[in-house]
């Protein structure tokens, strides 16, 4: 059933991408037209008009076109035509782009699809090399070389609504002409669209990037160049305690910290094979040494050195390493992007050498902290199981991936994971298990990442002696569970708004002192002092500001708690916290503590990593 509704939607966007081509074609009938797909939540269309530039000032007057072609209910008509005919209405029609397409496609038989695949094209191409006929839909004056499938007519397409317009090369292509790429979404109904565009406006309220810089986590500087994110010391605490849960996690079952270094000789990727795969890495030279250097892109080759350095035996398995740290990724300067994007990324990664017969204990010890990760930081996962389909492009034998495949499947079920198989996603060398968290807004992201190898310890031959003396080859596990840190980040802070748990709040508490007396000064000296002591991070508001205006600027920086501290507070030497909203309980008043009890909630709720206040 959501399938055919998917089938349906998909009909209804793509049809919509040709609605909009037919009114941006009456308006400007020299439009010439490229391709026009369907993407998520909606679809485009590259489209280019010479001497025209198309702004956001014209999308009324497209809208209102398309609405135009909507109420006349124009059935869509399928037509097929040979590659010639279809090649001589490309040209009488003056479409070169749609011309290009169909010489492609009569060459190789297939519209080159090394840069776009058919789908994005929205075009033919069954994929094999005999193409003799091409399809067309028509919907009344308007005819687009196209595979479909559309659906019945155009007054069958639900709500929609043009978003944005921007500039992409011809096929991706640095070089070939600049289209314009207009982008719509769609959905079924208007309250479905409404929700999205709802969404959005939180989306951009939550933007990482804007809150990175107002709670002051990160910041991006030209000098040191784009996609590498320097930290602040707020920053640097949210990423400290991050990894030191994660290490925590990873040290319960079994693994222990390795350090390597960031750079490497380029022959341990030649080995490995990601040498040629990563054309994005960073190549070093030195000045002195004939050696080619580059940035690790990665951190498994290195991690299998460590294993590789000396003999093993089937007792010492298995052997793990972790390591938090810094990779380098070349990512193209376009796609950069706050912190999701970048080329310095740092992951909590591990690696496991195993034995054949000790795959299921490790990774169900993996899935176990996974789980335990994501429910204390509030964030519902799903889980795709990646296996292999009957393909022959998988390295290994079919029985061993049979057995992994079953038992991560058997672990998925006893974990109760919210899991779905994919099959024919497995990487070449193993299954894999991506794990997704859903935030606040309902986008999913993919976060952590399980996946077993055959490969890497074939390639770096690594060996262990079993009880009769013979040599095998272990397996190899690896995993991150925030994935990138960075990435990680960028989905949190907009998850959480900012309204970090109290366990990764940078400043967990803030003493604003009401009136300037010695007396009262010694006694916020005290508090902060026994804060400190305690290991709680905590500030004091000292500005000659009013009162009102530093609780706005504690809201403002989202701190969890608040003192005033005042001569009532001096007399009693007791407090009453102001809390920030998130964080109280339904049940929860508004209570007086002596200042020591109040200092120990605390220390106890980071401690405790909850993420509710206890006080
Ligand atoms: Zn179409
Ligand atoms: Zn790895």
């Amino acid at each position: 059933m959501a399938d055919q509704n998917n089938e349906q939607l998909h009909a209804m966007r793509h049809s919509l991408a040709h609605i909009m081509a037919t009114a941006v074609t009456r308006i400007w009938p020299e439009a010439k037209l490229g391709v026009g797909p369907v993407v998520e939540n909606g679809f485009y269309y590259d489209i280019d008009i010479p001497d025209v530039t198309i702004s956001t000032d014209d999308f009324k007057r497209i809208e209102k076109e398309m609405i135009k072609v909507i109420n006349q209910k124009q059935v869509f008509e399928r037509s097929e035509k040979t590659i010639d005919e279809a090649l001589e209405w490309a040209k009488s029609a003056k479409q070169p782009y749609k011309e290009e397409l169909l010489n492609d496609l009569k060459r190789s038989g297939t519209t080159v699809a090394k840069d776009l695949n058919a789908d994005e094209l929205g075009t033919i191409a069954n994929g094999n090399s005999a193409v003799d006929n091409v399809s067309f839909y028509t919907n009344s004056n308007f005819t687009d070389l196209c595979r479909g499938p559309h659906v019945e007519s155009t007054g069958k397409v639900g709500a929609f609504k043009l978003m944005r317009i921007a500039g992409a090369y011809w096929r991706g292509k640095e070089g070939n002409p600049q289209m314009q790429r207009l982008y719509g979404v769609a959905f079924d109904t208007k309250e479905e669209l409404n929700n999205h565009l709802q969404m959005l406006e939180e989306a951009k309220k939550r933007d990482h990037r804007k809150l990175g810089q107002e709670l002051d986590i990160f910041v991006i500087s030209d000098l040191v160049g784009p996609g590498l994110p320097l930290f602040t010391p707020r920053g640097t605490i949210l990423r400290k305690e991050l990894v030191k849960y994660s290490e925590e996690l990873q040290r319960s079952v079994g693994y222990e910290e390795t350090w390597n270094p960031h750079m490497t000789r380029v022959e341990l990727y030649k080995t490995s094979g990601h040498y040629d795969k990563y054309p994005e890495r960073f190549d070093v030279s030195s000045v002195e040494s004939e050696d080619k250097f580059m940035l690790k892109p990665m951190n498994c080759p290195h991690h299998t050195q460590i294993y590789a350095s000396k003999p093993r035996s089937y007792r010492d398995l298995p052997i793990r390493y972790m390591e938090t740290t810094t990779m380098y990724r070349d990512e193209k300067s376009g796609e950069l992007h706050g912190l999701s994007r970048v080329r310095s990324l740092t992951q909590d990664d591990s690696h496991a050498f195993v034995r054949h017969d000790q795959i299921e204990d490790e990774m169900r010890g993996i899935l176990s902290i996974v789980k335990r990760m994501y429910q204390t930081l509030g964030l519902e996962l799903s889980v795709d199981l990646s296996f292999r389909d009957d393909g022959d492009n998988y390295f290994g034998d079919k029985k061993a991936w049979d057995d992994a495949q079953a038992i991560i499947e058997n672990i998925a079920k006893e974990e109760e994971l919210n899991y779905k198989i994919e099959l024919g996603e497995a990487a070449f060398y193993g299954p894999k298990i991506d794990i997704y968290v859903s935030d606040a807004l309902g986008r999913k992201w993919q976060c952590a990442t399980v996946q077993l190898d055959y490969v890497q310890p074939e390639r770096f031959e690594l060996e262990y002696t079993d009880e009769n003396g013979e040599k095998k080859r272990p397996a190899m596990v690896h995993k991150a569970i925030l994935g990138s840190i960075e990435r990680f980040l960028s989905v949190y802070i907009e998850h959480t708004a900012g309204r970090f748990p109290i366990w990764l709040a940078p400043e967990q508490l803030r003493i604003l002192q009401v009136k300037d007396s010695p007396e009262i000064e010694n006694f916020v000296d005290e508090i902060t002092a026994l804060a400190k002591a305690s290991g709680v991070r905590v500030e004091v508001d000292r500005a000659n500001d009013s009162i009102s205006k530093k609780i706005r600027n504690s809201q403002l920086m989202k701190v969890p708690y608040v003192l005033v501290i005042g001569e009532k507070e001096l007399e009693t030497r007791r407090v009453t916290p102001r809390t920030r909203l998130d964080l109280v309980n339904d049940d929860h008043t508004d209570s007086e503590y002596a200042f020591e009890d109040f200092i120990l909630g605390i220390v106890r709720e980071s401690k405790d990593r909850s993420a509710k206040s206890s006080l």
